[in-house]
């Protein structure tokens, strides 16, 4: 059984994909906390920060980065966030960076 970000990955879920290559795809939160509210995952399953092998997270720190550039944050600023396990609130258990911004942050995201 394919998680649900697994589906989205292989698009048989539909999503309003913001960018994408081989390895990574982002899009958007369904239901978004700030003006610009976005999810980052890799393609392949991976339950959570805590499984992500070292050289997979170094290649989607290069791909978040080059969103960034695109979405012409790099300099304004964002707020990344990957929340882990029960404690942390994650939902789906498969790794993914919010990516919030288009406003200036100063709520807490998840409390
Ligand atoms: P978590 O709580 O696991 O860190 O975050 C899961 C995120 O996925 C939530 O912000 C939620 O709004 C988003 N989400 C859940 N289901 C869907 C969906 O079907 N499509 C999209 N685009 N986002 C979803
Ligand atoms: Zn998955």
């Amino acid at each position: 059984m394919m998680c649900l970000f697994c589906k989205i990955a292989s698009a048989q879920i539909p999503s309003d994909i913001v960018m994408q290559d081989d390895g990574f795809l982002c899009f958007k939160d369904i239901n978004p906390v700030a003006k610009t509210h976005l999810l980052i995952i890799p393609k392949q399953h991976i339950e959570s920060f805590e499984a992500v092998p070292s050289g997979l997270m170094a290649d989607m720190t290069i791909f978040i980065q080059q969103l960034t550039r695109k979405l012409g944050i790099s300099k304004s600023g964002y707020r990344l966030v990957t929340n882990i396990g029960d404690d942390g609130g994650q939902e789906v258990a498969h790794l993914h960076f919010h990516l919030l911004s288009g406003e200036k942050l100063t709520h807490i995201y998840k409390r």
